[in-house]
């Protein structure tokens, strides 16, 4: 068959539960097509339902969240505020739209997500005045902020980073723009630190096309969150402010698509640990693929992304290049892992505390088509590609090499 006759398999679509257009159609009957009106109410009420937060405010993106999130924490020109430096811009850009100073950290083995051991390094280096910044050494202080991302839908080590940020008494926002429906020890990702941030983007587990969420058990945050969203309006007949306002809010009409998606996160996320599941079966008998999965118990993942690493030196010579080449051959997109910050031309000259690992995640990482809508088909056509590459890397194919 030739090559573009084969349909695209994506990384991760959009998939419609089919009760979108039902909101769609009701927000519009009310006329209430405004960044107000009751389905917001509802999405909201009912996202605090599934995360167990006790409050949350519907915005128009995952970075407008995060931005809200650090601006309500106080982060302020010149302050340090810790990020992991493997993970997508959008956890680091608003650091930088505050003036403040990002202070990235390097990923653990286990879970690619913020090394607590490096955290605590970074912290003590900036309370020393030791971090050096594009505008020079710092001045000796607290980080403002911590923020740990839940790569790829994988919790962080929470427990430890949470343990690291009280003793210093550092407020935590978790970037869980990846993970809704992921937790650690049977809590949300995004409701375990001060605050937390969900994504709806086109490409998460569920979408509203664009639009994002901070969730809170922090009742005066979130107050605070919607009071900024909406231009910071002071009580009065007349516009009166005395404060900058953002305006942030979610439209109802995307609050409406949201509700009908969260309606069945519970089987989005199912079908993607099916895909993980199916990936790992794969791979059990590959020399060299190693499927990232949960550390223990405690870690549950939504396994947005299926996520591997590939030693060459182990699977004959094939590189993670050579695999997203093969699987680009036949309309399949896969996707190296995030560049780490620090390795960016945007932020390398910022402080960075790290070991290489995220280095040797970034260079041999990569992401498979993890879809929530990926059929039986779709997911024989990848394997189809993987038995002609590793054909040779088979266990039992080793096997009977030896014994002969
Ligand atoms: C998608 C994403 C964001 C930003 O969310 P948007 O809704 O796209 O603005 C932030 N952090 C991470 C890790 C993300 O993957």
């Amino acid at each position: 068959m030739e090559q573009s006759l084969k349909s695209k398999i994506w990384l991760s679509s959009p998939h419609m539960s089919g009760n979108e257009l039902t909101y769609i159609e009701e927000a519009f009957r009310c006329n209430w097509v405004a960044p107000v009106g009751p389905h917001i109410d509802v999405f909201e009420k009912d996202l605090c339902d599934y995360t167990g937060a006790a409050h949350s405010a519907v915005l128009s993106s995952g970075t407008a969240a995060i931005h809200l999130g650090l601006s309500l924490l106080g982060v302020k020109t010149d302050d340090y505020v810790l990020t992991q430096s493997l993970t997508f811009v959008a956890s680091a850009n608003p650091i930088k739209y505050l003036g403040a100073t990002p202070v990235f950290i390097d990923s653990e083995t286990d879970t690619w997500n913020m090394c607590p051991v490096q955290l605590e390094r970074a912290i003590l280096a900036c309370l020393k005045g030791d971090v050096r910044s594009p505008k020079g050494k710092g001045e000796p202080k607290l980080p403002k902020a911590i923020i740990p991302v839940h790569l790829y839908g994988m919790p962080a080590n929470m427990s430890a980073i949470m343990e690291v940020a009280n003793r210093y008494g550092i407020p935590v926002l978790e970037d869980a723009a990846e993970a809704l429906g992921s937790s650690y020890a049977q809590q949300s990702c995004g409701a375990m630190g001060k605050c937390g941030v969900i994504s709806f983007n086109g490409n998460k587990i569920i979408t509203t096309s664009s639009g994002g969420a901070l969730i809170s058990n922090d009742e005066e945050l979130i107050k605070n969150a919607k009071f900024l969203a909406t231009q910071a309006k002071d009580v009065a007949q007349h516009y009166e402010h005395s404060q900058v306002g953002y305006n942030y809010r979610l439209s109802n009409v995307l609050a409406g698509v949201g509700i009908a998606q969260l309606e069945v996160i519970d089987d989005r996320v199912a079908a993607r640990r099916s895909n993980f599941e199916f990936y790992k079966a794969y791979f059990s008998d590959i020399d060299g693929v190693e499927v990232l999965e949960e550390p223990n118990s405690k870690y549950f993942s939504n396994r947005w992304l299926t996520t591997i690493k590939i030693s060459s030196e182990r699977a004959m010579g094939i590189t993670r290049d050579d695999v997203m080449a093969a699987l680009a051959f036949e309309n399949i997109e896969s996707r190296p892992i995030w560049k780490p910050m620090h390795m960016q031309p945007l932020y390398s000259q910022y402080p960075y505390f790290g070991s290489g690992v995220s280095e040797d995640i970034f260079e041999t990482g990569l992401c498979l088509p993890s879809g929530s809508n990926l059929s039986a088909a779709d997911l024989l056509r990848i394997s189809n590609v993987f038995d002609e590459l590793f054909q040779n890397c088979r266990y039992d194919q080793r096997k009977v090499a030896v014994n002969f």
